[in-house]
């Protein structure tokens, strides 16, 4: 029998996380081929790298070390650019959480995709239409996500995926929030879409949503530990014929207008907030301030509180200004900068701040949050009174 070059192939591929301090190597060495039209299953504890590996898959992310070949071509030296057509054109991502567009309703997230391809508003629309309907959710076109259920989200979520006519669909525990009933409709979607040819990646911790596919892989701690054929694949037999839910809209080379005109709606949403917010704080201490009949002393109070607060704070940090996206490797502002500004005259105190990016996992949900360290004196260079309990001293901070 002749053997296929594989749709995707891994060899030997690393991916480790720098956390503070430490090195963790979520991917020792994973090699793992898995070919067109099969249905596979990852499954494995929390923790155990399945979402890294599904973020590799789908270029969403780049490998340590190792190789990774989508159609026999190597993808760990293309360009970004290259990588971003690939991630558009070939892959159809479903996640836990659905990650729809808030302020967008049910078709306008489904056409996201399109417009960032550069389709023309009528193709783009009336594929998107057809989407909504094969997945049963006609009805609900305008819906913010907000309106609509779990179940339902989840199948706007697949219908985007499938916009660009994705041929390989992967998919990060796609009914690990549903409920059963709903989860089995989107398990009998996936396993239609394979049926019609694509290639379906599932990760899940269900064994019996597992069962459901044609390969189970099984990973520990990054290492493969398990892979097994559990069914004939049914993709095989129709994969010359591209399936009802393939798109190939025309292309257009208009694609600045509604991508730009997206942004902007998304920009607003925030900005309206940030200039309420800023106005709510401006009309605060001026209305304070110009009450007539306030006691001298307490006048002489809020006027204090409000400089705590800024114009005589002066923050430093690396980089041309904001947003400067080099700021991050800058690494000539250190602790001792902070030392020598504490010795000039005209300095009241200084400390040092940093943050960065944790990630907290209750069981099986994660959340992106800030960590954040800080000086001595940072409660007195920023105004703030401690109520109870103790602040860490130069010690503390030493150690
Ligand atoms: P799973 O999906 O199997 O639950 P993940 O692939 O999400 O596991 O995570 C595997 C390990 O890698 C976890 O210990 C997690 O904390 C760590 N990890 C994942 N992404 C990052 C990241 N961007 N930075 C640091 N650590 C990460
Ligand atoms: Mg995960």
């Amino acid at each position: 029998m002749m053997m296929r070059e594989p749709l995707l192939k891994l060899k030997h591929v690393t991916r480790r996380f720098r956390s503070g301090a430490r090195d963790l190597t979520v991917l020792p060495e994973m090699t793992l081929s898995i070919h067109k039209g099969e249905f596979v299953a990852i499954v494995g504890p929390s923790g155990s790298g399945k979402s890294t590996l599904m973020q590799l898959l789908g270029c969403l992310d780049r490998a340590d070390s190792g190789s990774y070949r989508i159609d026999g071509r190597e993808v760990q030296t293309l360009s970004a650019d290259d990588l971003a057509r690939l991630r558009r054109e070939r892959f159809g991502f479903v996640f836990q959480r659905y990650h729809l567009i808030a302020h967008l309703g049910a078709l306008e997230n489904i056409e996201v995709p399109a417009i960032y391809r550069g389709i023309r508003r009528e193709p783009r629309r009336a594929h998107a239409l057809d989407l909504l309907a094969r997945l049963g959710l006609t009805d609900r076109a305008n819906h913010l996500p907000g309106a609509l259920s779990g179940g339902q989200q989840q199948r706007v979520s697949i219908a985007r995926a499938l916009m660009n006519g994705a041929d390989i669909i992967l998919a990060d525990e796609p009914t690990g929030a549903l409920d059963s009933e709903s989860g089995r409709d989107v398990l009998t979607i996936l396993r239609e879409l394979n049926a019609q040819g694509r290639t379906s990646i599932l990760v899940t911790h269900d064994m019996q949503v597992a069962a459901s596919t044609h390969r189970i892989v099984e990973i520990r701690e990054g290492r493969i530990v398990g892979d097994r054929i559990v069914a004939e694949r049914s993709g095989q037999a129709r994969l010359s014929s591209p399936g009802p839910f393939v798109a190939r809209p025309s292309q257009s080379t208009q694609r600045g207008f509604p991508a730009s005109r997206m942004a902007w709606r998304a920009l607003f949403a925030r900005k309206l907030r940030t200039l309420l917010t800023m106005l709510g704080v401006v009309i605060g201490i001026a209305s304070v301030l110009s009450v007539v009949g306030i006691g001298e002393s307490t006048r002489r109070d809020v006027a204090r509180q409000v400089t705590s607060l800024g114009p005589n704070t002066i923050d430093v940090y690396p980089g041309k200004d904001w947003g400067d996206s080099q700021a991050s490797s800058i690494k000539t502002l250190v602790p001792s900068d902070a030392e020598l500004l504490q010795r000039q005259s005209y300095v009241d105190s200084v400390t040092t701040e940093t943050r960065c990016a944790v990630l907290l996992r209750y069981r099986n949900v994660d959340a992106n949050a800030q960590a954040g360290g800080v000086g001595e004196y940072f409660l007195r260079v920023h105004g703030i009174e401690l109520t109870a309990g103790a602040f860490f001293g130069s010690r503390d901070v030493q150690r």
